[in-house]
């Protein structure tokens, strides 16, 4: 798809260039008075957590930004693997698929030898992150991204929409409500910001509150959260621009490091013809900030043309430019406990994406680390809001998320040194050049951590089980399920299996059957499917509520390498009847590819099988033989709530 030909233009890129309007700024409505969960910001932390929510009618929840309607312009550019598969839960990947930028591949620039003033292209790689996902990193305006997850949260059965132009001013906390669940210990005040409404206040009671508000955040200043880390010393500059040049990788990205003028990496991004750069400019003196430079987008384009020589760069449009410091910070804790509190206190505040981590974007991990923060969160907060789940749940969003933040500080704080060139302020020491091979090595030691699919979560009662992990060792126990595809039994349709587990707060069971006929009733897979659906102390049994769907809290699949099944050999529980008239389900039963074998590309025991367990969140919380009814109930017994 091709864009922004005749000048950028925001909005649905389904849209074409002549046509397609800003997204307008939608009308006041007052806020409710009380909701289960308030969530300040709609950046994509924010918005997640919204999306996530709105699947959910029972809870009520309302999602408040500053800003008089949708982001339009610029921020972060990236969309990881990882990201990818979130949209998918979430039902709209092929859009984010259809819309960004590939990245295929990497080049290196640095000074020529034979004439130190030019440039020259040292190599070219392929991306690194090729093959760790179905799905490819891209580039898209993060706008377009929020777009997706605002139309998915309106199209909801809850229908939620964003309340714009209010600045959350205090936020309280009553430490004597935070241990009753059906109390509302947070009390948000705000204030209007649009003309109409200047000087406005409002006040929201809410059970829950989810600080998503950046990195200047209310929120966790509210709870006297410390940032640990460095402050910035270093100033970058980021602009999208339209541009004719005769540099030959404008499309390709680029690590361009010139002599004397310090580095460039560009970014082609969506439309074909849009170019993101990040332009390294001076050290930012001691206690001086970025915005005392008074640095503008002209200054950027000049360093940008120097550090090109000897090729142009002749900018035609600014679309978005900015500049930011670079500095790694990450919150003291994630949630409103005190250090060393009791371990029974139930966190009632959150804070998630930038507002608990910051650090600069040239990793591309701002967005694609704040999303799954709220992926994390937003399905506990719902499990324990419809009491399907013990709220000490809620306390291993902090534990999960804070590992996986100081990782991200500790990369980038590397990468930022290997990218960036000039020595500290006041100092004259000569310029150092950058070490592309390293930046290239750093990329392929670092292409799990970059494209989010090597995040993992510490072993605890929702990621346990590791020494079953020789029965599948292609699905890392702590990591989020690597997809890949079967064949559904029923109708013959080949099915990516990582695609069945939906941003619905269910979790799901795969059982991967052994060599024994599964319609065998002495069969492993057929005593695990009975146990399941017969056995009062079985946890499909235990948490289902009654009358509802066999299959609306812990749904089951399983996966055969027998190629010669029927639906209606096999034990009923695997396609049960649903809904108000009883109609079977027939898509939960699949048979291995040949030549494209689960088995094998997730190196899963052919004559034992077994049994994963994936989190609503799509990582894996266990694996178990076949034979292991007891630690499946063990397992859910530990955080699941009976449902009478
Ligand atoms: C100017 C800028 C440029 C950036 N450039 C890049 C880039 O080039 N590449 C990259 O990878 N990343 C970039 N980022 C970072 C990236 O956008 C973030 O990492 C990512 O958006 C984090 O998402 P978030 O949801 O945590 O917070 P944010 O996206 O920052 O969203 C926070 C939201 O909270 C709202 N808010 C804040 N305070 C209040 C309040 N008191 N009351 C109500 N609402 C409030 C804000 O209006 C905002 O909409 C940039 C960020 C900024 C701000």
């Amino acid at each position: 798809m091709q864009y922004h030909l005749n000048g950028f233009k925001p909005g649905n890129y389904q849209v074409p260039d002549e046509a397609r309007k800003p997204y307008p700024e939608p009308p006041i409505v007052d806020l409710p008075n009380e909701v289960d969960v308030l969530i300040i910001g709609t950046g994509p932390a924010g918005l997640t957590m919204a999306r996530q929510l709105s699947e959910f009618p029972d809870i009520k929840t309302c999602i408040v930004d500053m800003a008089p309607g949708p982001l339009l312009f610029g921020r972060a550019d990236g969309i990881s693997c990882r990201t990818m598969e979130i949209m998918e839960a979430f039902n709209s990947s092929e859009m984010v698929v259809k819309e960004t930028y590939q990245l295929k591949q990497n080049t290196f620039w640095e000074p020529d030898e034979a004439n130190p003033e030019n440039i020259k292209l040292t190599h070219k790689i392929a991306d690194a992150r090729a093959g760790l996902s179905e799905f490819v990193h891209g580039i898209v305006n993060q706008a377009r991204l929020h777009e997706l997850l605002l139309d998915g949260m309106e199209r909801s059965v809850t229908h939620l929409l964003p309340h714009y132009s209010r600045e959350l001013i205090e936020m309280k906390i009553d430490d004597s409500l935070t241990q009753d669940l059906d109390a509302y210990p947070i009390t948000a005040t705000f204030k209007r910001a649009d003309e109409a409404g200047a000087g406005k206040i409002e006040t929201v009671k809410a059970r829950y509150i989810v600080g998503t508000d950046g990195a200047r955040s209310n929120v966790r200043r509210s709870m006297n959260i410390p940032l640990e880390g460095d402050s910035a010393n270093k100033a970058w500059g980021v602009m999208d621009i339209l541009l004719n040049t005769d540099f030959p990788d404008i499309r390709v990205k680029s690590f361009i490091q010139s002599k004397d003028h310090g580095a460039v990496m560009t970014i082609p991004r969506e439309g074909g013809y849009l170019c993101r750069f990040y332009v390294e400019m001076d050290l930012l003196g001691k206690d001086k900030r970025v915005k005392d430079t008074n640095l503008t987008e002209q200054d950027l384009i000049a360093k940008a043309q120097k550090i090109f020589h000897p090729y142009t760069l002749d900018v035609k449009e600014v679309a978005w430019w900015s500049i930011y410091e670079v500095g790694q910070r990450l919150a003291e804790r994630f949630d409103n406990r005190p250090v060393g509190s009791s371990e029974d206190i139930i966190p009632r505040a959150f804070v998630a994406g930038d507002a608990c981590h910051t650090h600069s974007p040239k990793g591309g991990w701002g967005l694609n680390t704040s999303l799954p923060d709220t992926f994390n969160l937003g399905w506990k907060l719902a499990a324990v809001l419809q009491g399907k789940s013990h709220p000490k749940l809620l306390r291993t969003y902090g534990t999960e998320r804070r590992k996986v933040a100081q990782q991200l500080i500790d990369a980038d704080r590397e990468l930022s040194r290997l990218v960036a060139t000039r020595p500290t302020a006041g100092n004259d020491a000569k310029q150092s050049t950058v070490d592309t091979a390293k930046i290239e090595a750093f990329m392929k030691r670092q292409s799990g951590f970059v494209s989010g699919t090597s995040i993992e979560y510490f072993p605890s009662y929702i990621c346990t089980g590791q020494e079953n992990q020789h029965l599948a060792k292609g699905f890392h126990i702590g990591q989020r399920i690597h997809s890949a595809e079967a064949t559904r039994v029923a109708d013959g349709r080949s099915q990516h299996l990582g695609h069945l587990v939906k941003a619905d707060g269910r979790w799901r069971i795969f059982l991967f059957g052994d060599t024994q006929d599964p319609r065998e009733p002495s069969s492993a897979a057929y005593q695990f499917i009975d146990f399941l659906a017969n056995d009062e102390s079985s946890p499909v049994q235990k948490y289902t509520p009654k009358g509802a769907d066999v299959d609306s809290v812990i749904d089951t699949y399983a996966v055969f390498q027998q190629q010669d099944l029927s639906m209606h050999d096999l034990h009923d529980f695997l396609w049960p009847a649903k809904g108000k008239y009883g109609l079977r389900d027939y898509e939960k039963v699949f048979q291995a590819e040949p030549g494209n074998d689960i088995y094998d590309l997730r190196e899963i025991d052919r004559s034992a099988g077994c049994i994963v367990i994936v989190r609503p969140d799509q990582h894996i919380a266990s694996i178990l033989p076949l034979t292991a009814h007891e630690e499946l109930k063990q397992f859910f017994d530990v955080f699941m709530i009976e449902q009478k």
